[in-house]
């Protein structure tokens, strides 16, 4: 009996138990449903990361993919008619979109003719599905330490093989691959493939590399030490069940470097799972203690400096060095973006949401949970929030973590001639901004001062 499996952000061959589940049944049909909501709301970057990953999709699964565009709702019903289909294969989408989305599209399964067909969930994109790990009376997590010991404790699955007894239903009309046109867009840009074997590559280049030194080094954007895997975990080229099993399995499993990069990992389920429990954080402060701060522009200048951020010309080196860096190769350092974040809601009084949209526009690796949730840590009005008081020196953070410089000299051209952690500080060196880098646009100092005078006006 042919099935249809759906797939969404679980765009590869290997550790896939919804294809699993479709297999079992008999022949497959694979379809990505171009859907106009998702196709609108993502940023070029993403978009070409979507079409690089179907497109290498196509010869994984025996050309038999089918594409096809319009509401998922119509389609995936339509084509489970057309193939005569028995059953539609999913793996789970714990967001707000995705789960209204998967709900109509249920409904309209069930409602086909004779005994209608069934959406089957089988696993998530994460270890542990979002939703699964509670506290003893039932409750969710909203601190993150406890969380992630809870969940480490609760375990996940080891990967799933591809199905022995696979077989793909060929010879199904599809459309083009979505994304040509943001590909085309993109293409000045430095932007990794994004494919299934792109994403084994790099990570096991990662794993037999930079691993080992990851505690020490993953806050150094300068040395590029992290996995860069995010846009991989975003699409599901790879599966985090695979790098935890692999980190399991690999000789330096104990080092500090492997058991800091689980926890990384974890952020990324904890704020899946902190969006499951409440899907209002999509776009709405978690914490409401805060929400009352002033976002008020008394000398009108807030448009001006929200473009001299998105633009990396704020006239601080290691903040423009990190917004350029998103606009060259549509991610950004962890560690960089902490700092960018801070400086646009902290030095210029933005509200995180304007930030987070412009991110969601230019990272490739997009993600509502992990986006959302780690501009509030940085506001302070999510879990875990760094406490409201805590407002990163952009100078202080460039020194300490790009000693040299580097990392500012990479993406910042204009300061390219300042030697050393200099370039933090262009201002104090003779020539520094003699070839076009702007003045600050801010007084860090003062401005300090003043998101805190408006943070403890709000909590009052
Ligand atoms: P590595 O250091 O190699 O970590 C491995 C994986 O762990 C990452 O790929 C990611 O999936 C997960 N991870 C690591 N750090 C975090 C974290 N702080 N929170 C959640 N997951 C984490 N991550 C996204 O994937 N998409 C986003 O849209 C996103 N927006 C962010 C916005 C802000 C303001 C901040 C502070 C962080 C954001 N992050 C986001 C988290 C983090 O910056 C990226 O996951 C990380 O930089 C990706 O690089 P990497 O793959 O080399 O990470």
């Amino acid at each position: 009996m042919t099935s249809v499996l759906w797939l969404r952000r679980d765009l590869r061959l290997h550790d896939h138990p919804a294809l699993a589940e479709a297999a079992a049944a008999g022949p497959v049909l694979p379809l990505f449903v171009a859907d106009p909501t998702l196709l609108a709301s993502s940023g070029a970057p993403r978009l070409a990361a979507l079409h690089d990953a179907l497109t290498a999709l196509r010869p994984t699964y025996d050309d038999a993919l089918v594409v096809r565009y319009g509401r998922p709702e119509e389609v995936v019903p339509a084509v489970v008619r057309e193939v005569g289909a028995t059953s539609v294969h999913v793996t789970a989408e714990p967001t707000p979109y995705g789960r209204r989305r998967d709900a109509r599209v249920a409904r309209a399964l069930a409602a086909l003719d004779d005994d209608g067909v069934v959406l089957d969930e089988t696993g998530s994109p994460y270890a542990v599905t979002p939703g699964r790990v509670l506290k003893d009376d039932g409750e969710p997590y909203k601190v993150f330490t406890p969380f992630s010991k809870a969940w480490k404790e609760h375990g996940w699955r080891r990967p799933a093989d591809i199905p022995r007894d696979l077989r793909w239903l060929t010879g199904v009309d599809s459309e083009a691959v979505p994304g040509a046109g943001a590909a085309a867009a993109v293409g000045h840009m430095d932007l990794p493939d994004v494919t299934e074997a792109a994403a084994r590559e790099r990570w096991h280049d990662f794993l037999d590399g930079d691993l080992e030194r990851y505690a020490e080094d993953r806050n150094r954007p300068d040395l590029r030490a992290t996995s860069e895997l995010s846009v991989h975990l975003k699409y599901g080229t790879v599966h985090p069940r695979t790098l935890l099993a692999d980190v399991a399995a690999h000789p330096a499993a104990r080092s500090k470097g492997a058991q800091h990069f689980v926890s990384e990992l974890a952020w990324r389920e904890f704020y899946a799972d902190v969006l499951w429990h409440h899907p209002g954080s999509a776009w709405a402060d978690l914490r409401p203690g805060l929400s009352r701060i002033a976002y008020e522009d008394p000398d009108g200048a807030a448009a001006e400096r929200f473009a001299a951020w998105c633009e990396g010309r704020t006239g601080f080196p290691f903040v423009d060095a990190g917004m350029r860096q998103l606009h060259r190769e549509g991610w950004i350092h962890n560690r960089v973006r902490m700092v960018v974040a801070s400086f646009l809601v902290k030095d210029l009084h933005v509200w995180w949401p304007h930030g987070a949209r412009y991110f969601m526009a230019h990272l490739r690796d997009g993600d509502i949970a992990s986006n959302s949730h780690g501009w509030q840590w940085v506001a302070g009005t999510g879990t875990d929030a760094a406490p409201y008081f805590r407002v990163f020196n952009p100078v202080a953070q460039g020194m300490r973590f790009d000693p040299n410089g580097d990392y500012v000299r990479r993406y910042v051209p204009e300061l390219a001639h300042v030697p050393g952690a200099a370039v933090h500080e262009p201002w104090t060196v003779l020539d520094g901004l003699a070839h076009g880098y702007p003045e600050r646009v801010v007084d860090h100092r003062v401005e300090r001062e003043e998101a805190l005078r408006r943070y403890e006006a709000a909590r009052a």
